[in-house]
């Protein structure tokens, strides 16, 4: 009985960090038990500060989900580290993941990069190495002395985030982590991000999951109507955005037939995560190098 009670209630932070497709969503998706970030087979697709609540009886985890760390090379980059940094600096706890299938080395340069970043920011740091399924565990030892000898981990856990092997472990460590402290949101609240936020999401994710290549990586959705109706189904309207009339030509297809697969595919998900029937209208538009223009980025919510 001693945990209980609120007198002993904990409530924290936690920072996901590691390159892009080592399996963070899915493993705050397996945490949450629910869909909250966008989990797809391509790199890189998580772009905003993704928040998600684990609320129990005893405690209140506040996971992070970082954009991944990456050399800054467009303004939109830059605007993904700073986002990490400062899911960093809010965390109580930090998670540093490593795909264990595909490991780059400890001594890696981005590696190297990553480790001063949480040396300066002097969090206890755990090693989540994922994917554990896919590695047979004799080669998982060798990989965990290279990476305890190159950054001080407080704790390594091996994990599948696909699977959950490991998973509650990990979630009783941070648990201990957390400090007393009473719950920072309402206990029946999995996230702050609007539902505009997470239908863009939806839209954006059919997108990298239907287009090749330079596409996806080149657009944005800008929701910019949602209105909820009292009868019937509910209007929402995007517009989708591309750099070129060239990129905007494949978006669109050929008689549209793209964008319609895109759309039908993102309804069906928007309908299940709003558990009401919608319209959607999507909108392919081209603008030329957003992804370099500040201003544009703030107004889509990439940077503050
Ligand atoms: P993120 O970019 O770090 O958020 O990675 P995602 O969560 O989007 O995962 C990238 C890919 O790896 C997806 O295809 C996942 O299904 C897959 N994946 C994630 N975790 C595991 C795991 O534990 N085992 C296996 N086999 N695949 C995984
Ligand atoms: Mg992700």
């Amino acid at each position: 009985m001693a945990d209980q009670g609120p007198e002993n209630f904990r409530a924290g932070y936690a920072a996901l960090i590691g390159e892009p497709n080592v399996g963070k969503s899915t493993l705050m998706n397996g945490l949450l038990r629910q869909k909250i970030s966008i989990v797809t087979p391509k790199p890189q697709t998580t772009r905003h500060k993704v928040l998600g609540i684990l609320s129990t009886q005893e405690f209140q985890l506040v996971m992070l989900d970082t954009p991944g760390i990456i050399a800054p090379r467009y303004a939109l980059q830059q605007a993904m580290m700073a986002a990490a940094r400062s899911a960093l600096q809010d965390a109580d706890c930090v998670l540093f993941m490593v795909d264990a299938a595909h490991p780059r080395k400890a001594e890696d340069a981005i590696h190297r990069e990553a480790f001063t970043m949480l040396r300066e920011v002097r969090r206890p740091v755990y090693l989540v190495l994922n994917k554990t399924d896919l590695v047979e565990k004799p080669l998982l030892l060798p990989l965990i002395a290279s990476y305890t000898a190159a950054f001080p981990f407080k704790q390594t856990h091996p994990v599948s985030a696909l699977t959950g092997d490991g998973t509650a472990a990990l979630l009783e460590s941070l648990h201990r982590e957390l400090p007393v402290h009473p719950p920072y949101y309402p206990l029946d609240i999995v996230s702050e991000q609007s539902e505009r936020f997470f239908v863009s999401e939806i839209v954006r994710e059919k997108i990298f999951l239907k287009c090749r290549e330079e596409v996806p990586y080149s657009t944005t959705v800008d929701i910019v109507e949602f209105k909820e109706r009292e009868e019937g189904k509910w209007f929402i309207s995007a517009d989708v955005y591309v750099e070129r009339d060239s990129q905007k030509a494949i978006l669109i297809g050929k008689k549209g037939a793209m964008l319609k697969d895109i759309g039908q595919a993102a309804r069906v998900d928007i309908e299940q995560f709003l558990d009401h029937p919608v319209f959607l209208d999507l909108h392919v538009k081209v603008r030329e190098k957003w992804r370099d223009d500040e201003q544009w980025l703030r107004r889509l919510g990439y940077s503050s």
